[in-house]
C-alpha cells in the first residue's frame, strides 16, 4: 500500500487522544461548542483551507462562518457576544487551529484581544457601542501594540498621545498588527505626553494619518494578515478613548486573557500533527509491511500522545482555574510556555514521520508546524514566559 496522496478526509475524526478521559467532564454547553466547531473545521476549513495558506489570501468565507457559529466574544456576557465558559472558549480555539492557525488566529485578534479590549477598559457607554457590531462581525478588531523597537518589552512602547481639546493627536509607528490592513476598530496603545502613562485608543478607520501595509514574505499564519501602521497626526475623539485603562496594567492585563488561549491553541495544532502522523503511519508501508509495526515508530507515537495529553492537562486545568477565578498570569504563562514549546516538538515529529511528504502541504502538517511558529512567539515569547515564572519562583525579577 502507498501512500495516501489525497488529503486525509478523516483527519480529525480520531477522538482516541483523551487517554485521561478529560471530555468526561464536559458540560452540555461544552460538549456543543466542541462539536459544532469540529465539524464546521471538518466539513469546510480542512477542505479549503491549503489554497489560501498558499496564496497568502484571506478566507473571509470562513472568516463569515464565525459570528454563525455563535463563537465570537470569548467570555463576554450581553452585547450579543458568545459569553463562553472559559472551558468551551479553550475548545473552541483548540478545534478552530487543530484546523487552520491563521483562522484561529483572526479570531483571536478580533475577538480575544480587540473586543476584549473593549470589556476589560471601556466604559458601559463604549460596550454598547462598539461590541454588538463586533460580535456580528460587521466591524472587524485589530489590537496594536507592539513597535517595530519594542516587542517583548512592549512596555517601553514610544507611540504618543497628545491631548489637544476633547480630541488626542497620536504619533508613532505599530509592527506585526493582525489585521491592521482590514479592521475598522483597532485599539491603539500610546503614551501620554504629560503624564508618562500608557493609554488605550479605539481607531476608527479609515482615519487621516493612519497608514498600513501588509508584512510580506511571511512563513507562518500565512492566510493571516500581519501590518506595519503609521499614526501621522491621527486625532481621536476623547469618546474614544478606552476609560478604564489608565496604565500599561490595564493593557497588561487583557494580554494576560489571552495567554491560556494560545496553551489551547498550541494543543489544536499538536493534535492535528499527531493525528496525521498516526494515520499516515498506518497506510504508509516500507519494507513490506506498515510503518506502524515497526517499534521505534509505534515509540515515537506513544511519546507524541504522552506530550500530548500533558497538553490537555495543561489546558483543562487552567479552564478549571479561571472557573474559579483564580487563574494568575504567572500560570497562564507556564501553561503558555509549555504547550508552544510541546506543540513544535510534536509537530517536528510529525513532520518528519510522513517523510517526503511531511513537506507537502495536501498533508497538512506542514501547515501547522510553520504555523505554531507565530503561536511560540506571540503574546510573549517561550522566554518572556519563562522569565515571569522564574520572577515568580525566585522573587527576583530577570528582564525588568
Ligand atoms: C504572526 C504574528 C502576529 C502578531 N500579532 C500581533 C498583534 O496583533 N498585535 C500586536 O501588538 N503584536 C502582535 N505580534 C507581535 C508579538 O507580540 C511580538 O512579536 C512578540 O511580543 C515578540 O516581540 P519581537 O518579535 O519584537 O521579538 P523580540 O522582543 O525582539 O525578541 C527576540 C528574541 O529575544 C528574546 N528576548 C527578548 N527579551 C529577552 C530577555 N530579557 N531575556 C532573554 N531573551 C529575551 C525573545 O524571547 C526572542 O527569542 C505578532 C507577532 C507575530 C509574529
Amino acid at each position: 500500500m502507498t501512500a495516501p496522496t489525497t488529503p486525509y478526509t478523516e483527519l480529525g475524526e480520531a477522538l482516541g487522544t483523551d487517554f485521561f478521559s478529560v471530555r468526561d467532564q464536559f458540560t452540555d454547553e461544552q460538549w456543543r461548542r466542541f462539536a459544532d466547531t469540529r465539524t464546521f473545521v471538518d466539513s469546510e476549513v480542512l477542505t479549503d483551507i491549503n489554497d489560501y495558506w498558499e496564496r497568502a489570501e484571506l478566507p473571509w468565507h470562513l472568516f463569515r462562518r464565525l459570528p454563525e457559529l455563535g463563537i465570537v466574544g470569548e467570555d463576554i456576557q450581553g452585547h450579543g457576544a458568545a459569553g463562553m465558559s472559559p472551558l468551551a472558549l479553550g475548545l473552541v480555539h483548540m478545534e478552530l487551529h487543530r484546523g487552520d492557525g491563521s483562522l484561529g488566529t483572526f479570531l483571536g485578534v478580533h475577538a480575544g484581544l480587540a473586543m476584549k479590549a473593549i470589556d476589560l477598559c471601556g466604559s458601559d457607554e463604549q460596550k454598547r457601542r462598539w461590541l454588538p457590531s463586533m460580535s456580528t462581525m460587521e466591524r472587524l478588531g485589530a489590537f496594536a501594540l507592539t513597535e517595530p523597537e519594542h516587542g517583548s518589552d512592549s512596555v517601553a512602547l514610544e507611540t504618543t498621545a497628545t491631548r489637544d481639546g476633547d480630541h488626542w493627536i497620536l504619533d508613532g509607528t505599530k509592527r506585526w498588527i493582525g489585521n491592521g490592513t482590514v479592521a475598522d476598530l483597532v485599539i491603539v496603545w500610546a503614551r501620554d505626553t504629560a503624564s508618562g502613562e500608557v493609554l488605550g485608543f479605539v481607531v476608527e478607520t479609515p482615519a487621516e494619518g493612519y497608514s498600513a501595509t501588509v508584512i510580506p514574505g511571511k512563513v507562518s499564519l500565512r492566510a493571516l494578515w500581519q501590518a506595519d501602521i503609521t499614526l501621522d497626526r491621527v486625532r481621536v475623539p476623547d469618546e474614544n478613548r478606552l476609560a478604564r485603562a489608565t496604565t500599561f496594567a490595564d493593557c497588561a492585563a487583557v494580554l494576560a486573557t489571552t495567554r491560556s488561549t494560545c496553551a489551547w491553541m498550541a494543543l489544536g495544532h499538536a493534535t492535528a500533527g499527531y493525528d496525521a502522523a498516526l494515520r499516515y503511519a498506518q497506510a504508509r508501508n516500507q519494507f513490506g509491511t506498515s510503518l506502524a509495526s515497526f517499534q521505534i515508530v509505534q515509540d515515537r507515537l506513544v511519546k507524541m500522545l504522552a506530550d500530548l495529553t500533558g497538553m490537555q492537562l495543561y489546558c483543562m486545568q487552567t479552564a478549571r482555574l479561571a472557573e474559579a477565578g483564580k487563574l494568575s498570569p504567572t500560570v497562564a504563562g507556564l501553561a503558555k510556555m509549555h504547550n508552544t514549546r510541546t506543540a513544535r516538538s510534536i509537530l517536528s515529529e510529525a513532520r518528519d514521520l510522513l517523510g517526503g511528504n511531511g513537506i507537502l502541504l495536501e498533508h497538512h502538517v506542514v501547515r501547522h508546524w510553520a504555523d505554531i511558529e507565530a503561536i511560540h512567539t506571540f503574546e510573549g515569547t517561550e522566554t518572556i514566559q519563562s522569565l515571569i515564572v522564574g520572577r515568580d519562583i525566585t522573587g527576583i525579577g530577570a528582564f525588568t
